[in-house]
């Protein structure tokens, strides 16, 4: 239970939260600023498009007028056809990203090209690109065939091309005996066919679409889902799709981009993303069940989980994990530098305001405020975690990520190339899916999951002999969750 703190000490915790609030706020306003000064003067330079991307997202950043900054540094580059999907949960981002595209909503700070053109300052209508919503917003009072047409009619086609382009668009979503009804008149599934179709008629180089599916259920979702795969591999146009759903975006993407917090965590080909994935977050939000992370210790040749199970290290592993923490230690002191640049520059423009005298740096007040900055506070605390793994003699702290299809009854292992030596455990929960078992194991005190098959006839309370895979586990950082060994094409 939490202690319960003195008056005096509550007020001390105030004081401190609200210094720290301040420092961000000053962050928040700097940044800003700066960002829009920069766009500003990047908007005359003259823009090239780069030759080999049809979709170029360079430096891309969202900071909404309340200074809320919803999309960090996002670059992308996406080819002619690709189908691209982002992924991760609700706030991160996608939407926002999805919609600076469109052009429904500003870019702060960054570059967008699309189809060989900047498209920064180009009006929605110009950029070729069509966009389904998760509400499908169809015309109530217009028929099906009026709703798909009403855009094409709004453009001046000619009336005998809409209709061709129209009935034939219906034939390949199914809904030719739909094309007089109402939208009230049809279904969830139905409605939003209509809604792909508005998009479809068209002919637009680009799709963008925000989470068409999630207001259908579970069955309906799972058929769409392969509808829209089979259109897209039909028409070719490049999509870009956003979703919360890891499931969708496995199953869809030809890359797939992971995105929290603002952040780009990950962006790979499914198969990457899923046996490589670049942090915790990643392995643990593709996948289902998620991938099992175990804490252990890291030793100079082997690490070790609990007294269960010792494995020794590759070389490139070794050699991965002293490279990943010279690295991690570099970047962060350049990050303290440039929080350090930011809080200096505030003071400098509130002098410029004051009055037009020389600014001397007050070193003394930019080190309070840097002792008092969260992020820097965090920072230097990761640094001397850093060093500690780099120089430790007695061992530390690592996580072992293993996904459940890899940790296998022994029986069934010999398929394996490189089992971990063979552990005894006890099923806590037994999971029957038809074809397989979610073994609940309880691995030194955590709870992790052991796809086994369902002819074994697994039981709670039962001691299963498992291995690991150990061509499939990967290593993280306990700090920043970051993989030590991070995937090269
Ligand atoms: P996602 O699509 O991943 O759910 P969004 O792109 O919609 O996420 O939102 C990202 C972040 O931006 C969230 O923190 C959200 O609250 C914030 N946000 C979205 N729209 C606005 C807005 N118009 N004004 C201020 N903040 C916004």
């Amino acid at each position: 239970m939490a202690e319960k703190l003195s008056r005096a000490e509550r007020r001390e915790l105030e004081r401190q939260q609200e210094q720290e609030e301040k420092i961000l706020s000053k962050k928040r306003e700097v940044v800003y600023k700066e960002m829009v000064q920069a766009q500003r003067l990047s908007l005359r330079e003259e823009k090239v498009a780069p030759a080999d991307s049809f979709i170029s997202l360079q430096h891309i950043n969202k900071i909404y007028p309340n200074r809320v900054q919803a999309v960090f540094d996002f670059n992308l580059e996406i080819k002619e056809r690709e189908f691209i999907v982002f992924v991760g949960p609700s706030g991160c981002g996608k939407s926002t990203t999805l919609r600076m595209i469109a052009g429904l909503e500003e870019i702060t700070g960054g570059d967008l090209y699309i189809n060989g053109e900047f498209a920064n300052e180009l009006e929605p209508k110009d950029r070729d690109t069509a966009m389904v919503f998760q509400s499908y917003a169809l015309y109530p009072h217009m028929t099906v065939y009026d709703n798909m047409a009403f855009g094409l009619q709004m453009r001046h086609v000619p009336k005998a091309e809409i209709e061709e382009r129209v009935k034939k668009v219906a034939e390949i979503l199914q809904i030719t005996e739909y094309l007089d009804r109402k939208p009230k008149a049809l279904s969830g599934g139905q409605c939003q066919r209509v809604a792909l179709g508005r998009a479809i008629v068209r002919n637009a180089k680009v799709f963008l679409m925000d989470e068409p599916l999630s207001n259908l259920d579970a069955k309906l979702r799972v058929q769409m889902r392969s509808e829209i795969v089979k259109l897209h591999n039909e028409l070719g146009a490049t999509t870009i799709y956003v979703t919360h759903d890891q499931i969708e975006a496995m199953t869809m993407a030809s890359r797939i981009v992971v995105m929290n917090k603002g952040y780009i965590q990950q962006i790979g080909t499914p198969k990457v993303i899923y046996n490589h994935p670049a942090n915790t977050f990643v392995a643990t939000f593709i996948g289902s069940p998620a991938m099992n992370i175990i804490e252990g210790k890291y030793f100079k040749d082997h690490i070790e989980l609990s007294d269960i199970c010792s494995i020794k290290l590759s070389k490139e592993m070794i050699e991965a994990h002293d490279k990943f923490y010279q690295e991690e230690i570099e970047a962060a002191h350049k990050r303290i530098e440039e929080v350090k640049e930011v809080l200096i520059k505030y003071e400098q423009d509130k002098k410029r305001k004051k009055a037009d005298e020389e600014f001397v740096v007050d070193e003394a007040l930019i080190e309070e405020e840097l002792n008092a900055d969260p992020e820097v506070n965090e920072l230097r605390k990761n640094i001397e975690h850093y060093q500690e793994c780099l120089s430790s003699k007695d061992g530390h702290a690592i996580y072992f990520g293993i996904r459940p299809e890899d940790i296998i009854e022994k029986g069934s292992a010999s398929l394996i190339k490189n089992p971990s030596m063979s552990m005894k455990l006890k099923v806590s929960i037994a999971e029957l899916l038809g074809n397989e078992y979610y073994a609940h194991i309880d691995f030194a005190g955590k709870d992790t999951i052991a796809k086994v098959n369902a002819e074994l006839n697994v039981e709670k309370g039962q001691e299963l002999e498992l291995v690991f895979n150990l061509d499939k586990y990967s290593l993280f950082d306990t700090f920043n969750g970051k993989n030590i060994k991070p995937f090269k094409e």
